[in-house]
């Protein structure tokens, strides 16, 4: 056990390792229990580190068997090995080999890193420093290393054996009995990107035939009977690879590609060089057993991996801190995939709705950390909102300072430069500087300042002389480690339109040719000229920078952008603004304004007439009001959960009665006929039913419970199913809701997948009966605190997304989720800890929440041996 509190790691104190290894030969024999692992290492010193010092390799609870160096055994005193670390105290000053025997424990391994077994599977996790967990070694990325694995196990045990690269001979031992491959990747690649596979396992394929017309045969492995579940994800790994090619000009590299769906995973998925290995939960779909939204993240996760191949192998961080510069930067391609797949503005829509829930709460409370950390107790917490969302929208703005040429010969150019190369953040920018001929370095402020700036904007008409100023004024909250802020560089798309929202030609110097001003100081001005009327002005268009925008528009103003804005993100802003105003206003005064609430329904009973049949999927955006987790934040101090939801609730209802009729025309002039197809057409379609729906029962539960039965009972695919379902739990409840339930259950019974769908809505329900339900779920025998999925769909839920629960004012939603941290640290630390961060809010809430809040966290914190990965979130949140 790593038992020692953890060092805490600095970016400034770098250095480059002493020793690099440019080949390594695996040969690992796969038992359930005792796998053995030989490693031959070839080492040299390495030049730019220093000579004459020690060889230290990382290790985590790894036990040596035996050691040879250049073939001779060596004596004990030569070396050290303990669990967590190995050292040669005199390694030879000249290229040298090391042969290391360790013995692991794939089924013991809860943790899920290193080798582990996943429902009979063997399967490896390696980033951040799981690598270290199945040999000793250079576990830090900047150490590439040639990688040649033989693999071997009972054929019975292991029919398929797969790894990384190419496979290079294959053959029989025992009679048949046993069996083994080697496989060989040619390209230089950083420990945490080795993979291995091995079971019963089948799969799907197809041949790929890149641009430059090389083939390479794809498969995707599952669970032995789920096949036909893994078609569209081996559809959506085509598209990935045809729009790499011409969109960013990149080629795949090796002759197989290989994904893995397994059941037992704490992440999403991993981009190991040819072998990606994905919960299977983004990987498996079909009609009956997928909702459009999981279709969605299917496509987006299984892109998101497949451009690592270039963004994150090719090219890898020289070290942790670096993450972003393949995760930021890897959200950014996969968004763009998905936006010329799907509809751009809906998917913006998505991004910056998932961009506020998430991100701004992680900058607005006691973990908020910049895109670049500089310093990490665990680097397995460092996975997070700020490095992957806010990451992307560094690299969105910067391709709107520099625009897109500039940006594209950027790209090539950071391609060619930094190919097998280990690289930071610096040797990305430079590349863009270069490539745009613009200094970059005060822009370069996004990667190492954390928080989320706000951008204060006023518009002043001077009719005499026909002209608009808008005046911009940036600030930034102070954050953890970081009490003083700087301005930072901000990218702002805008433009004027008039009273009927026609946009205006009013001339601005200040302006770039695609309507950009960039905002570099504290503060600043632009002046419009030859402005007839007073405009109203749309800013930050499609949201063009991660910022918390106040501008001082009326309401009727607001609804002018509603109605014709050009930008469509800032037409669905617009309607978010006003309800948000409301709530907030309803939330902190207690006094709900009818009259407004009245003016959005009618606003959006007038854009639904419009356009709600031509745009369902944007339609169905425009309905949603803001989250209870937003408006929270808009608040900001001595938020009361229960207050907020319930005035949302209010708006909900008033909107659904005002739009009833018409929601209820929707629903049939959209119903499709004819079998289900996952395109995004066709699911906005089902998006904005589904929104009528829940509208339909917020205004009217009573009448509305015969539709959502009928609904349920009727559809033929999961989404529609779901929503009925949802919709039967969260707003109609009575026995319906438990008959709807339970029927779910037994329809669905030999499905994991579905069942999470099925835990985390009953987490989610806004009554005070949940957590009793939630332990009388907790005894399910679909359910399983060993499987990350299930944690995350039951307790996960709870915790991030049942806000009057979690934050019950007695503290009891509070107690179940420490004592469940407290419980899984034990086994799975990784997970415990991402649990631990619902309570990032914490110090936002009224003075009884928060101390029960603090009563929580204390007794976590003062439990004895917790994992670094827990004791590094509870410390931080205490703060
Ligand atoms: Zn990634």
């Amino acid at each position: 056990m790593r038992t020692d509190t953890p060092q805490t790691v600095r970016l400034e104190e770098y250095r480059p390792s002493d020793f690099l290894i440019p080949r390594i030969a695996l040969d690992i024999v796969l038992a359930p229990r005792e796998t053995r692992v030989r490693a031959t290492l070839s080492l040299e010193p390495n030049p730019a580190g220093r000579a004459g010092v020690p060889l230290v390799l990382d290790g985590d609870e790894l036990a040596l068997v035996s050691i040879a160096l250049d073939g001779a055994p060596l004596p004990e005193s030569a070396y050290e090995a303990g669990p967590d670390r190995l050292i040669l105290r005199e390694p030879p000053a000249r290229p040298f080999t090391l042969a290391i025997e360790t013995q692991v424990d794939p089924t013991g391994n809860t943790k899920l890193m290193g080798l582990y077994r996943s429902q009979g599977v063997y399967c490896t996790q390696c980033e951040a420093e799981g690598f270290r967990r199945i040999t000793y070694f250079l576990d830090r990325p900047d150490v590439l290393s040639v990688y040649e694995t033989r693999i071997e196990a009972a054929r019975a045990d292991a029919p398929v054996l797969l790894g990384n690269g190419n496979l290079v001979e294959t053959g029989e031992l025992a009679g048949g009995e046993r069996h083994y491959v080697v496989w060989h990747d040619p390209h230089p690649k950083p420990s945490y990107l080795f993979a291995l596979v091995g079971g019963a396992l089948a799969r799907i394929g197809s041949t790929f035939t890149t641009a430059s017309g090389r083939a390479v045969a794809l498969g995707v492995y599952v669970e032995p009977g789920k096949e036909e579940r893994a078609t569209y994800a081996l559809d959506a790994l085509e598209r990935s690879m045809r729009w790499d090619e011409r969109v960013f000009g990149r080629e795949y590299d090796l002759d197989v590609f290989n994904i893995v769906a397994v059941s037992d995973f704490n992440m999403g998925a991993m981009e190991n060089k040819g072998l990606n290995i994905f919960n299977d939960k983004y990987v498996l779909a079909s009609p009956e057993t997928a909702t459009d939204a999981d279709y969605g993240h299917i496509e987006a996760i299984i892109a998101h991996e497949y451009f690592h191949n270039w963004t994150g192998n090719r090219i890898t961080c020289r070290d942790w801190f670096q993450l972003c510069l393949k995760e930021g930067l890897t959200v950014f391609r996969d968004q763009e995939f998905s936006s010329d797949e799907r509809s751009r503005p809906v998917q913006r829509i998505g991004q910056v709705r998932a961009l506020r829930a998430r991100q701004f709460t992680e900058d607005a409370g006691p973990l908020a950390h910049p895109v670049r950390p500089s310093a990490y107790r665990e680097i397995n917490n460092f996975y997070t909102a700020t490095v992957y969302e806010k990451g992307a929208e560094v690299i969105r703005m910067l391709k709107t300072l520099i625009g897109p040429d500039a940006f594209a010969r950027g790209m090539d150019l950071f391609f060619e430069r930094c190919d097998n190369t280990a690289a930071t953040v610096e040797d990305f920018l430079a590349c863009f500087a270069e490539a745009s001929g613009r200094d970059l370095s005060a822009f370069a402020l996004w990667y190492s300042q954390a928080g989320t700036p706000r951008l204060a904007v006023t518009g002043l008409y001077d009719s005499q002389a026909q002209t608009y100023r808008l005046d911009f004024a940036q600030s930034t909250p102070a954050t953890p480690g970081q009490p003083t802020k700087a301005p930072v560089v901000v990218p702002i798309r805008l433009g004027l339109v008039d009273a009927d929202g026609a946009p205006v030609a009013a001339r601005c110097e200040r302006l770039d040719a695609h309507g950009v001003f960039v905002l570099a100081e504290a503060s600043d001005s632009l002046v419009f000229e030859n402005v007839p009327a007073p405009p109203v002005p749309s800013v930050l268009r499609g949201f063009s920078a991660p910022v918390r925008l106040s501008l001082d528009l009326s309401d009727s103003d607001l609804l002018v952008l509603l109605r014709h804005d050009e930008d469509p993100f800032n037409r669905w802003q617009a309607g978010q603004t006003i309800a948000t105003r409301l709530l907030v206003r309803a939330s902190v005064s207690g006094t709900f304004c009818e009259e407004a609430a009245e003016a959005l329904a009618g606003a959006l009973d007038a854009f639904l007439a419009a356009e709600g049949e031509a745009d369902p999927a944007f339609a169905a955006q425009v309905l949603a009001v803001p989250g209870e987790t937003e408006i929270a934040q808009e608040i900001g101090e001595n938020v009361d959960p229960d207050v907020i939801h319930r005035v949302r609730d209010r708006l909900r209802a008033r909107i659904g009665a005002r739009l009833a009729p018409r929601l209820a025309a929707l629903r049939e002039a959209l119903e499709t006929p004819g079998p289900y197809s996952p395109d995004a057409r066709s699911a906005g379609r089902r998006a904005l039913r589904n929104a009528a729906l829940d509208y339909l029962a917020v205004a009217d539960p009573e009448a509305a419970r015969p539709l959502v039965v009928a609904q349920y009972e009727a559809a033929d695919n999961m989404t529609d199913r779901f929503a009925a379902l949802s919709v039967a739990a969260l707003v109609t409840g009575g026995d319906e809701r438990e008959r709807l339930l339970a029927s779910f259950r037994q329809r669905y019974a030999g499905e994991p997948l579905v069942l999470d769908k099925w835990f985390a809505l009953q987490a989610s329900i806004p009554e005070d009966g949940t957590l009793a339900r939630i332990e009388a779920l907790r005894g399910d025998e679909a359910f399983s605190m060993a499987n990350p999925n299930r944690v995350r769909s039951l307790i996960g839920t709870f915790a991030l997304a049942n806000p009057t629960r979690f934050h019950a004012a007695d503290g009891a939603g509070y107690r179940f989720v420490a004592d469940a941290v407290t419980t899984l640290d034990r086994t799975n630390p990784q997970v415990a800890a991402r649990l631990l961060t619902a309570f990032n809010t914490w110090r936002s809430m009224e003075p009884g929440r928060r101390n029960a809040a603090r009563e929580a966290l204390v007794g976590i914190a003062e439990r004895p041996s917790l994992s670094p990965d827990v004791g590094d979130i509870v410390g931080r949140t205490l703060e």
